[in-house]
């Protein structure tokens, strides 16, 4: 038999294609319609068993990436939760032995495409496979659950639509391929930050609907339509914590984006330039969006990605 001392498990980043929030609940937490589209931004993750005399601390955290001042916002302790999704599968199943757990982080931090939730996802199947445990999708889908909404997504990647507070995943018909570009900003935003001034500023928050016409949109694999159907209804939220957010968007829609948005929470934003594979117009557009955020001098990266991919892959 061949025993693993080592897995890496490749997981994306996600763009929502449509975020509508309801009014707040009495547990804190929003209904949410959530578009989830998983891009080929990706994170690795790799589980190493640790030395057999060490004990303590049961995971031991290292991260790189090329992100500029992102990687600094990466905790290298037990809150990250990367570390929280293996300690969830020793819990669950009882077994499992200290681990080295390595981050190679692309996904922007604290940016709005789930990169923390992602890797708890890689997380999950990686010490599954390293320790043998065996869980059944559905108990890895029920453990990502516990651990956070966007954690699931991770694990199916491609589109999907979460609803409750976003748990609640079912995959979205998408045959289409779409190129993206990403402007990464050099300030974070907090999540909780942005949906208490979702709340300050819409306290009359009616209940989240599907986008029959972004469903549409997806079922046909139609570019233009996709790109006048993104919505979010975090961005003014976003806009008002962060105003340069503005100049950001505007200036990828002035140079040919098919439509763009704040990622989420943000405040990365996101242009859709084209869909299908190798098109000579769709990499002109691109070429001209990433030239025009460059321009802003607001971004800390600007990093083209197609969707959609799958999700958490072991390597
Ligand atoms: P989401 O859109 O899921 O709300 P996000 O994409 O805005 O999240 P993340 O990159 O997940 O943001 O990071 C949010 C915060 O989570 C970070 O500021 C960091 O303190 C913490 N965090 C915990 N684990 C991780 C991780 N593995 N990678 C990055 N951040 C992490």
């Amino acid at each position: 038999m061949t025993v693993n001392t080592t897995v890496t498990v490749r997981v994306p980043a996600k763009v929502n294609l449509q975020l509508a929030v309801g009014p707040g609940r009495e547990d804190g937490f929003h209904d949410l319609v959530n578009v989830f589209h998983a891009v080929s931004l990706f994170d690795e993750v790799t589980v190493t068993e640790a030395s057999a005399r060490r004990q303590s601390p049961f995971v031991s955290l290292t991260a790189r990436g090329e992100m500029g001042s992102h990687l600094a916002r990466v905790p290298l302790d037990e809150s990250n939760l990367a570390a929280r999704a293996a300690l969830a599968v020793a819990e669950e199943t009882g077994r499992g032995a200290p681990v080295d757990l390595h981050l190679d982080k692309q996904i922007p931090v604290a940016g709005g495409m789930a990169g923390g939730s992602a890797d708890a996802a890689a997380a999950l199947v990686a010490c599954d496979r390293l320790w043998g445990t065996g869980l059944s999708r559905e108990r890895l889908v029920e453990l990502a659950a516990r651990l956070g909404s966007d954690v699931a997504f991770g694990l199916v990647g491609a589109t999907a639509v979460g609803t409750g507070r976003g748990e609640i995943l079912e995959p979205m018909p998408s045959p289409g391929r779409y190129r993206w570009v990403f402007a990464l900003s050099k300030r974070g935003l907090s999540t909780a930050d942005v949906f208490r001034e979702y709340d300050r500023l819409r306290p009359d928050a009616p209940e989240p609907r599907p986008d029959r016409e972004l469903e549409k949109a997806l079922a046909t694999g139609d570019a233009v339509a996709l790109g006048r159907a993104l919505s979010n209804d975090l961005q003014p939220a976003a806009l008002s914590l962060l105003p340069e957010l503005e100049r950001t968007l505007e200036a990828g829609r002035a140079a040919g984006a098919l439509g763009a948005l704040v990622s989420g929470s943000g405040p990365t934003c996101a242009f859709l330039v084209g869909g299908g594979e190798g098109s000579t117009v769709v990499a002109e557009r691109e070429a001209e969006v990433v030239a025009a955020l460059t321009r802003t001098g607001l971004c800390e990266q600007v990093v083209a990605a197609d969707g959609d991919v799958p999700g958490a892959t072991v390597l």
